[in-house]
């Protein structure tokens, strides 16, 4: 007699494309390139699973035509869509009131219905990525979805407090994400600045599961069913 333990789970019944294969799932970053740094292989692979990608950039504080542009042109590299949370011009998440930051969020996650929303890290470090990430969690209110935080997002390595508690194997689409990472020229190569460093801490988290690259994702709130 086959007892329930017995039940085979294979591989791709746990995989991240049996988890959001034909739906939507919603990343939002404060700037143009944090999703490439924060989660862009994530994102590759969602895509090449099935699920729709929809990548929301919260604010563009300036040079708002080659930034929008650079934007656009990562989105495309991962095949995922692009959203600006303001789409009227430059702007600084500071400047936006908590309220006016949250309605947006909420419009999003009303009209999208997400799986899962992906988002800035209570590890972060950076102010605007601190206030998106604040202004995330009470959209938690308005339905379920799971909900994950990325790794801090910065242009050279600094010290932060981050622990992983999932990790997604990003070998397949380490190219995808260096692709689009160096989509933002103005932010590197613009500055003297390399991008070496996001393969090579891809590579670290790699290590911590046994796979070439990954990237390590905080869970804020997953169902297991
Ligand atoms: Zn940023």
């Amino acid at each position: 007699m086959k007892r329930a333990c017995d039940t085979e789970v294979t591989p791709e019944s746990r995989s991240l494309a049996a988890r959001y294969s034909g739906r939507t799932v919603l990343a939002v970053g404060a700037h143009p390139d944090d999703l490439e740094i924060g989660l862009g292989g994530t994102l590759a692979r969602l895509e090449r699973s099935g699920a729709r990608v929809v990548m929301c950039v919260a604010s563009i504080p300036k040079d708002y035509d080659v930034r929008l542009a650079e934007a656009r042109r990562g989105a495309e590299i991962l095949g995922c869509e692009l959203r600006l949370l303001f789409e009227d011009g430059p702007r600084r998440l500071e400047d936006v009131k908590t309220y006016e930051l949250v309605e947006r969020l909420d419009a999003a996650i009303r009209e999208l219905e997400p799986a899962a929303l992906f988002t800035h890290s209570a590890s972060d470090f950076h102010n605007d990525h601190l206030l998106l990430h604040q202004a995330c969690l009470p959209t938690q209110r308005l339905a379920y979805f799971d909900f994950f935080a990325y790794h801090p997002t910065n242009c050279r390595p600094v010290p932060v407090a981050f622990h992983p508690r999932a990790y997604v194997d990003i070998t397949q689409t380490i190219d995808a994400k260096m692709h689009a990472i160096t989509a933002h020229a103005s932010q590197f190569g613009g500055r003297n600045l390399d991008t070496e460093m996001y393969r090579e801490h891809a590579h670290a988290q790699g290590r911590i599961i046994g796979v070439p690259y990954a990237e390590g994702l905080d869970v804020m709130r997953m169902l297991l069913s």
